[in-house]
């Protein structure tokens, strides 16, 4: 019996997906969680929306 292939049966972590990922910085984005969406696209939080549409300048 191959005792590494047992051990590594426990060492896997159960696999949980991300649904999809912030169009702007790229963090995995996983089912339940809250997002912002602009024009079919997904954001995780409200300054990726604003990074990715506005422009930031000094007036
Ligand atoms: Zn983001």
């Amino acid at each position: 019996m191959n005792r590494l292939e047992t051990m590594s049966r426990f060492a896997e972590p159960e696999e949980v997906r991300p649904v999809c990922a912030c169009d702007w910085c790229g963090a995995d984005l996983y089912e339940g969680e809250e997002v912002y969406t602009v024009n079919g696209d997904t954001y995780c939080e409200a300054e990726c929306v604003a990074s990715a549409y506005c422009a930031k300048e000094t007036l």
